[in-house]
């Protein structure tokens, strides 16, 4: 797939009405430390293949603990951080996408495996998997998403709100 193509799949959301919540929260809720406006943050995957930037104040940013996410990103749950499709761009290579349901697409590489986006035709955000930022440390999950999926060794910071699926 060409880099147009799939910028232009996650540019399609723009147009897409804005669903639950967390979809794309008041960038207002997000602490103040965040990225400011003008900030950008590049990321990318294992290998290097795939390299992303996300430019300005993320949309949200939430631990989502679904059997989708932790098969994909390989671990006890995602940490995903939102931006306006407007704000995110492929700047080297270009990810593959698995569907792995009709409208859901989850970006990887395919030469090293990382997960890195998540985008859907119901979703107006482009989600980036935290941890593939090259300083995941400014990320501030406010929100823990899908507890109904929650592994018993997965400990839970209590301070974020709690959805047993996603918001309503
Ligand atoms: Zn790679
Ligand atoms: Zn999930």
């Amino acid at each position: 797939m060409a880099n147009e193509d799939w910028f232009s799949l996650i540019l399609d959301n723009i147009t897409k009405e804005r669903g639950i919540s967390l979809r794309g929260e008041p960038t207002g809720e997000i602490p103040g430390e965040m990225a400011s406006e003008t900030e950008t943050h590049e990321g990318g995957c294992f290998c290097g293949a795939v390299r992303y930037a996300l430019r300005g104040k993320p949309t949200y940013s939430a631990n989502c603990h679904c059997r989708s996410c932790q098969r994909a990103i390989g671990t006890g749950y995602a940490t995903w951080t939102g931006a306006k499709p407007e704000n995110f761009e492929i700047t080297r290579g270009q990810p593959a996408i698995y569907k792995s349901s009709p409208g859901v697409r989850w970006g990887y590489c395919r030469d090293c495996g990382t997960s890195l986006t998540y985008a859907g035709d119901d979703w107006t955000d482009v989600a980036v998997v935290s941890a593939t930022l090259d300083d995941p440390s400014f990320v501030k999950p406010t929100t823990n998403v899908f507890l109904d999926h929650k592994q018993p060794w997965v400990a839970l910071d209590e301070g974020l709100r709690k959805y047993q699926r996603f918001p309503d």
